[in-house]
């Protein structure tokens, strides 16, 4: 787990193996001083899983907090939508060619899902997957990303109920992922965060234990403690530790962020 203070924000990540697999393939990137964090969930044969998600999160890093990298903050919100989408895209193509190369990493893959917070009060997102990106505000929790699934295709033609898509044998099966062959273009979104929200990704491994419902309770019990670091590390752990009870099938992993922590 970590926590830090900077800027304006209070973070805690935490990830977890779960109580069925052997490997941990999720990955996370916390990045306070610029304002990004990403949860990054990985697939793939003989640990290359763990390889696509590392492979994401690094080109995230690079790209975005890097050294080299322009900085977010005083970037264009345009010029920055743009080079986040285009950072997932050659994330997902530098993954399928490193397994084109390694028999043993082919068809490795990942999910991404990536929120930069602007001190300007702007911030984006860049998702590709079934990661998910969540906003609790005033008590209400929003999803605010699509799932690129096919039983979210099913949800939203009205043939399953969310409830139904959660528990379906084929909810891991992705319609968009950083390693495929084919080119991908990844969801973004430009929004404003406001003093008072809470951001919250995670992998499926959180998702499919506990409904939307279930998280935003949880979520809530959170929140009546904000600008207390410790508080976010204590709620992280505690939303691992419900998917565990509830059975732990998948990997798990939680990024939760304040905006405004430090105000
Ligand atoms: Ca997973």
């Amino acid at each position: 787990m970590t926590d830090g203070e900077a800027g304006h924000q209070l973070h805690a990540a935490l990830t977890d193996v779960g109580r069925v697999r052997a490997h941990n393939e999720d990955a996370f990137l916390a990045e306070p001083t610029v304002g990004l964090y990403a949860v990054a969930d990985g697939m793939g044969g003989h640990a290359a899983g763990e390889v696509a998600s590392a492979m994401a999160i690094e080109t995230l890093r690079e790209r975005l907090a890097g050294r080299e990298a322009p900085d977010p903050r005083a970037s264009d919100p345009a010029d920055l939508r743009d080079r986040l989408a285009q950072t997932l895209r050659d994330a997902g193509r530098a993954i399928h060619d490193r397994g084109r190369e390694r028999p043993e990493q082919r068809g490795m893959g990942t999910t991404a899902t990536s929120l930069l917070l602007r001190p300007d009060g702007g911030l984006l997102i860049g998702h590709v997957g079934d990661s998910r990106a969540y906003r609790l505000r005033g008590g209400e929790l929003s999803r605010m990303t699509r799932d690129h699934t096919v039983v979210q295709e099913r949800v939203e033609r009205g043939e399953l109920t969310p409830e139904q898509a959660r528990h379906h044998p084929a909810s891991g099966v992705l319609t968009r992922a950083l390693g495929v062959p084919e080119a991908i273009t990844p969801d973004t979104h430009a929004g404003e965060w406001e003093e008072g929200d809470l951001y919250l990704l995670c992998s499926d491994g959180l998702t499919g234990m506990l409904s939307d419902d279930e998280l935003r309770r949880t979520l809530r019990s959170g929140g009546a403690e904000s600008g207390r670091p410790e508080a976010l590390e204590e709620l992280a752990r505690a939303l691992v530790d419900a998917a565990n009870e509830r059975g732990g099938r998948d990997n798990v992993t939680v990024v939760l962020v304040r905006p405004d922590g430090a105000a």
